[in-house]
């Protein structure tokens, strides 16, 4: 067996539960003996922490409300802002929008004025004439 395979199965020396291969590639590689001595260490230490009762600090309440107070302030400040953008993308896509019909409507009323003065040219022009200017 390989320390590979055998180190998915190492952590069960803690609590003496290793299937038979892994049990006989400890006994001969020493490489698995101080990897299983560190996982029983680890084991004991916790084992120990568990026992022991950690004061919270007096002002650990209100400092977490706190800090929960200033994120809502926080993420209310980051949607206005949010909603400030959008709604200045909307005023400046109005506006494109309005520029386009602007200028399309003025384009058609400017072709419009150069075909009725054209109509207009024509109907004055004597009998005979052409367009061209004569050079
Ligand atoms: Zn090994």
């Amino acid at each position: 067996m390989e320390c590979a395979e055998a180190a998915t199965a190492l952590p069960g020396c803690v609590e003496g539960d290793l299937p038979e291969d892994v049990a006989a590639h400890l006994e001969t590689c020493i490489h698995c003996q101080a990897e299983a001595v560190r996982y029983k260490r680890h084991a004991r230490l916790m084992g120990t922490l568990a026992d022991q009762y950690v004061e919270p600090p007096a002002d650990l309440l209100e400092s977490l409300l706190d800090s929960v107070i200033e994120d809502r302030k926080h993420r209310r400040s980051v949607r206005r802002k949010a909603a400030v953008g959008i709604g200045g993308l909307a005023i400046a896509a109005a506006g494109t929008a309005v520029g386009i019909v602007v200028h399309q409507r003025h384009k058609a009323a400017t072709r419009g004025l150069v075909e009725i003065a054209g109509n207009v040219i024509d109907a004055i022009r004597p009998a005979g004439t052409s367009d061209l200017v004569a050079s």
